[in-house]
Protein backbone atom coordinates (compact mmCIF):
# COMPACT_ATOMS: atom_id res chain seq x y z
CA UNK A 1 0.00 0.00 0.00
CA UNK A 2 1.21 3.71 -0.63
CA UNK A 3 -0.80 5.91 0.87
CA UNK A 4 -0.26 7.91 4.11
CA UNK A 5 -2.41 9.09 6.24
CA UNK A 6 -3.43 12.92 5.20
CA UNK A 7 -6.35 15.20 4.60
CA UNK A 8 -9.53 14.11 4.37
CA UNK A 9 -10.87 15.52 1.05
CA UNK A 10 -9.21 13.43 -1.95
CA UNK A 11 -11.15 10.63 -2.64
CA UNK A 12 -9.77 7.22 -1.60
CA UNK A 13 -8.37 5.23 -5.03
CA UNK A 14 -8.65 1.68 -5.42
CA UNK A 15 -7.02 0.00 -7.82
CA UNK A 16 -8.87 -3.06 -9.71
CA UNK A 17 -7.17 -5.87 -11.33
CA UNK A 18 -7.20 -9.27 -12.00
CA UNK A 19 -6.45 -11.49 -14.98
CA UNK A 20 -8.40 -11.61 -18.38
CA UNK A 21 -12.18 -12.85 -18.04
CA UNK A 22 -11.95 -13.20 -14.14
CA UNK A 23 -14.53 -10.49 -14.10
CA UNK A 24 -12.77 -7.19 -13.48
CA UNK A 25 -15.78 -5.54 -16.03
CA UNK A 26 -18.24 -7.24 -14.13
CA UNK A 27 -16.92 -6.42 -10.88
CA UNK A 28 -16.99 -2.49 -11.85
CA UNK A 29 -19.79 -2.13 -12.99
CA UNK A 30 -21.06 -3.47 -9.57
CA UNK A 31 -19.85 -0.77 -7.74
CA UNK A 32 -21.20 1.48 -10.54
CA UNK A 33 -24.44 0.62 -9.34
CA UNK A 34 -23.71 1.57 -5.99
CA UNK A 35 -22.67 5.32 -6.91
CA UNK A 36 -18.55 4.69 -7.37
CA UNK A 37 -16.66 6.58 -10.11
CA UNK A 38 -15.35 4.21 -12.48
CA UNK A 39 -12.31 5.25 -14.14
CA UNK A 40 -11.17 2.37 -17.26
CA UNK A 41 -7.73 2.62 -18.05
CA UNK A 42 -8.61 -0.16 -21.28
CA UNK A 43 -11.68 2.16 -22.28
CA UNK A 44 -8.96 5.24 -21.86
CA UNK A 45 -6.59 3.14 -24.10
CA UNK A 46 -8.82 2.99 -27.18
CA UNK A 47 -9.61 6.74 -26.88
CA UNK A 48 -6.29 8.32 -26.78
CA UNK A 49 -5.32 6.41 -30.30
CA UNK A 50 -8.90 7.29 -31.59
CA UNK A 51 -8.46 9.39 -34.95
CA UNK A 52 -7.78 13.36 -34.36
CA UNK A 53 -6.30 12.56 -31.05
CA UNK A 54 -2.38 13.60 -30.58
CA UNK A 55 -1.32 10.13 -30.64
CA UNK A 56 -2.40 8.37 -33.15
CA UNK A 57 -0.65 11.21 -35.27
CA UNK A 58 2.47 10.21 -33.72
CA UNK A 59 1.78 6.57 -34.30
CA UNK A 60 1.61 7.12 -38.22
CA UNK A 61 4.41 9.24 -37.99
CA UNK A 62 6.19 6.66 -36.32
CA UNK A 63 5.06 3.58 -37.79
CA UNK A 64 3.58 4.79 -40.74
CA UNK A 65 -0.05 4.12 -42.51
CA UNK A 66 0.43 0.37 -42.88
CA UNK A 67 -0.81 0.13 -38.94
CA UNK A 68 -4.05 2.08 -39.60
CA UNK A 69 -7.23 1.31 -41.32
CA UNK A 70 -8.51 2.99 -44.77
CA UNK A 71 -10.87 4.84 -42.68
CA UNK A 72 -7.36 6.36 -41.10
CA UNK A 73 -8.29 4.72 -37.96
CA UNK A 74 -5.85 2.36 -35.41
CA UNK A 75 -5.46 -0.98 -37.39
CA UNK A 76 -5.00 -3.00 -33.98
CA UNK A 77 -4.14 -6.42 -35.34
CA UNK A 78 -1.53 -4.80 -37.88
CA UNK A 79 0.01 -3.16 -34.73
CA UNK A 80 -0.38 -5.93 -32.99
CA UNK A 81 1.49 -8.16 -35.32
CA UNK A 82 4.21 -5.28 -35.52
CA UNK A 83 4.97 -5.25 -31.97
CA UNK A 84 4.54 -8.49 -31.53
CA UNK A 85 7.97 -10.32 -31.76
CA UNK A 86 10.27 -6.82 -31.60
CA UNK A 87 10.63 -5.24 -28.42
CA UNK A 88 11.96 -2.16 -30.15
CA UNK A 89 8.73 -1.50 -31.91
CA UNK A 90 6.71 -2.01 -28.73
CA UNK A 91 8.97 -0.08 -26.40
CA UNK A 92 8.37 2.46 -28.97
CA UNK A 93 4.83 2.56 -29.22
CA UNK A 94 4.50 2.50 -24.64
CA UNK A 95 6.51 5.81 -25.51
CA UNK A 96 3.77 7.23 -27.59
CA UNK A 97 0.67 5.65 -26.19
CA UNK A 98 1.40 5.08 -21.70
CA UNK A 99 2.24 9.34 -20.83
CA UNK A 100 -0.92 9.90 -22.49
CA UNK A 101 -3.16 7.06 -20.59
CA UNK A 102 -1.66 7.83 -17.51
CA UNK A 103 -1.98 11.42 -18.18
CA UNK A 104 -6.22 10.68 -18.99
CA UNK A 105 -6.04 8.70 -16.09
CA UNK A 106 -5.06 11.19 -13.82
CA UNK A 107 -7.25 13.73 -15.20
CA UNK A 108 -10.52 11.71 -14.76
CA UNK A 109 -9.52 11.15 -11.39
CA UNK A 110 -9.40 14.02 -10.02
CA UNK A 111 -12.65 14.67 -11.96
CA UNK A 112 -14.31 12.10 -10.52
CA UNK A 113 -14.40 13.02 -7.04
CA UNK A 114 -16.68 10.35 -4.63
CA UNK A 115 -15.85 9.35 -1.24
CA UNK A 116 -13.85 6.72 -3.09
CA UNK A 117 -13.33 5.89 -7.07
CA UNK A 118 -12.09 2.28 -8.68
CA UNK A 119 -9.41 2.46 -10.90
CA UNK A 120 -9.37 -0.36 -13.26
CA UNK A 121 -5.97 -1.56 -14.44
CA UNK A 122 -5.63 -4.82 -15.82
CA UNK A 123 -2.04 -5.23 -15.54
CA UNK A 124 -1.55 -3.28 -12.67
CA UNK A 125 1.29 -5.29 -10.80
CA UNK A 126 3.53 -4.12 -13.61
CA UNK A 127 2.05 -0.15 -14.09
CA UNK A 128 3.07 2.47 -12.54
CA UNK A 129 -0.65 3.65 -11.59
CA UNK A 130 0.03 1.14 -8.85
CA UNK A 131 1.73 4.11 -7.19
CA UNK A 132 -1.23 6.39 -7.68
CA UNK A 133 -3.62 3.72 -5.82
CA UNK A 134 -4.59 3.39 -2.44
CA UNK A 135 -5.40 0.25 -2.11
CA UNK A 136 -5.51 -2.90 -4.62
CA UNK A 137 -8.35 -5.23 -5.23
CA UNK A 138 -7.83 -8.34 -6.70
CA UNK A 139 -10.89 -10.17 -8.89
CA UNK A 140 -9.81 -13.77 -8.69
CA UNK A 141 -10.96 -16.69 -9.96
CA UNK A 142 -9.46 -20.44 -11.08
CA UNK A 143 -7.67 -20.54 -14.44
CA UNK A 144 -10.17 -23.39 -15.54
CA UNK A 145 -13.22 -21.12 -15.11
CA UNK A 146 -10.89 -18.12 -17.01
CA UNK A 147 -10.25 -20.63 -19.99
CA UNK A 148 -14.31 -21.24 -20.10
CA UNK A 149 -15.07 -17.58 -20.25
CA UNK A 150 -12.43 -17.00 -22.72
CA UNK A 151 -13.54 -19.96 -24.58
CA UNK A 152 -17.55 -18.53 -24.40
CA UNK A 153 -16.29 -15.04 -25.34
CA UNK A 154 -13.01 -14.13 -27.17
CA UNK A 155 -11.06 -17.46 -28.31
CA UNK A 156 -11.72 -20.08 -30.42
CA UNK A 157 -9.49 -22.77 -28.96
CA UNK A 158 -8.81 -24.53 -25.47
CA UNK A 159 -4.90 -23.81 -26.64
CA UNK A 160 -5.45 -20.17 -27.68
CA UNK A 161 -7.24 -19.33 -23.94
CA UNK A 162 -4.21 -21.17 -22.39
CA UNK A 163 -1.59 -19.66 -24.20
CA UNK A 164 -3.44 -15.96 -23.70
CA UNK A 165 -3.12 -16.59 -20.05
CA UNK A 166 0.43 -17.93 -20.06
CA UNK A 167 1.28 -14.48 -21.21
CA UNK A 168 -0.05 -12.73 -18.54
CA UNK A 169 1.15 -12.12 -14.53
CA UNK A 170 0.37 -15.30 -12.57
CA UNK A 171 -2.23 -15.73 -10.15
CA UNK A 172 0.16 -15.50 -7.19
CA UNK A 173 1.83 -12.48 -8.28
CA UNK A 174 -1.15 -10.90 -8.36
CA UNK A 175 -2.63 -11.75 -4.98
CA UNK A 176 0.53 -10.89 -3.88
CA UNK A 177 0.00 -7.08 -4.28
CA UNK A 178 -3.66 -7.85 -2.71
CA UNK A 179 -5.20 -5.68 -0.25
CA UNK A 180 -8.67 -6.82 -0.74
CA UNK A 181 -9.64 -9.86 -2.86
CA UNK A 182 -13.28 -11.01 -4.55
CA UNK A 183 -13.71 -14.55 -5.39
CA UNK A 184 -15.43 -14.17 -8.46
CA UNK A 185 -16.13 -18.21 -9.18
CA UNK A 186 -19.74 -18.58 -8.44
CA UNK A 187 -22.97 -17.20 -9.12
CA UNK A 188 -23.35 -13.76 -9.88
CA UNK A 189 -25.11 -12.67 -6.74
CA UNK A 190 -22.11 -14.44 -4.30
CA UNK A 191 -19.92 -11.40 -5.91
CA UNK A 192 -22.53 -9.10 -5.28
CA UNK A 193 -22.73 -9.54 -1.61
CA UNK A 194 -18.76 -9.48 -2.04
CA UNK A 195 -18.62 -6.34 -3.54
CA UNK A 196 -21.83 -4.35 -1.07
CA UNK A 197 -19.01 -5.39 1.85
CA UNK A 198 -16.33 -4.00 0.34
CA UNK A 199 -18.11 -0.77 -0.76
CA UNK A 200 -19.32 -0.49 3.16
CA UNK A 201 -15.62 -0.97 3.86
CA UNK A 202 -14.11 2.07 1.42
CA UNK A 203 -17.09 4.22 2.37
CA UNK A 204 -15.83 4.28 5.76
CA UNK A 205 -12.25 4.44 5.16
CA UNK A 206 -12.63 7.24 2.70
CA UNK A 207 -14.61 8.83 5.74
CA UNK A 208 -12.21 8.10 8.32
CA UNK A 209 -9.60 9.55 5.91
CA UNK A 210 -6.42 6.65 7.63
CA UNK A 211 -5.78 6.09 3.99
CA UNK A 212 -5.14 8.77 1.72
CA UNK A 213 -2.83 10.88 0.64
CA UNK A 214 -1.65 14.41 1.90
P1 LIG B 1 -12.69 -9.06 -17.48
O1 LIG B 1 -13.20 -7.63 -17.49
O2 LIG B 1 -11.84 -9.38 -16.28
O3 LIG B 1 -12.01 -9.48 -18.76
P2 LIG B 1 -15.50 -9.74 -17.59
O4 LIG B 1 -16.13 -9.02 -16.44
O5 LIG B 1 -15.68 -9.15 -18.96
O6 LIG B 1 -13.96 -10.01 -17.30
O7 LIG B 1 -16.03 -11.24 -17.53
C1 LIG B 1 -15.66 -12.19 -18.54
C2 LIG B 1 -16.88 -12.96 -19.01
O8 LIG B 1 -17.35 -13.78 -17.96
C3 LIG B 1 -18.05 -12.03 -19.37
O9 LIG B 1 -18.71 -12.58 -20.49
C4 LIG B 1 -18.91 -12.05 -18.13
O10 LIG B 1 -20.27 -11.82 -18.42
C5 LIG B 1 -18.69 -13.45 -17.59
N1 LIG B 1 -18.75 -13.52 -16.11
C6 LIG B 1 -18.06 -12.78 -15.22
N2 LIG B 1 -18.33 -13.13 -13.96
C7 LIG B 1 -19.24 -14.15 -14.03
C8 LIG B 1 -19.92 -14.94 -13.02
N3 LIG B 1 -19.72 -14.80 -11.72
N4 LIG B 1 -20.78 -15.88 -13.48
C9 LIG B 1 -20.97 -16.06 -14.81
N5 LIG B 1 -20.36 -15.35 -15.79
C10 LIG B 1 -19.50 -14.39 -15.41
Amino acid sequence: MTARRGARCAPLRIGLTGGIASGKSTVAEMFRSLGAPIIDTDVIAREVVAPGRPALDDIRERFGSRVLTAEGELDRAAMRLLVFSDEHMRKKLEEIVHPRIRDETFRQASAAGGPYQILVVPLLAESPLRHFVDRVLVVDCDQNTQVERLLARDTDTREQAERILAAQARREDRLAIADDVIINEGALDTTRKQVARLHDIYVELAKSGELQRE
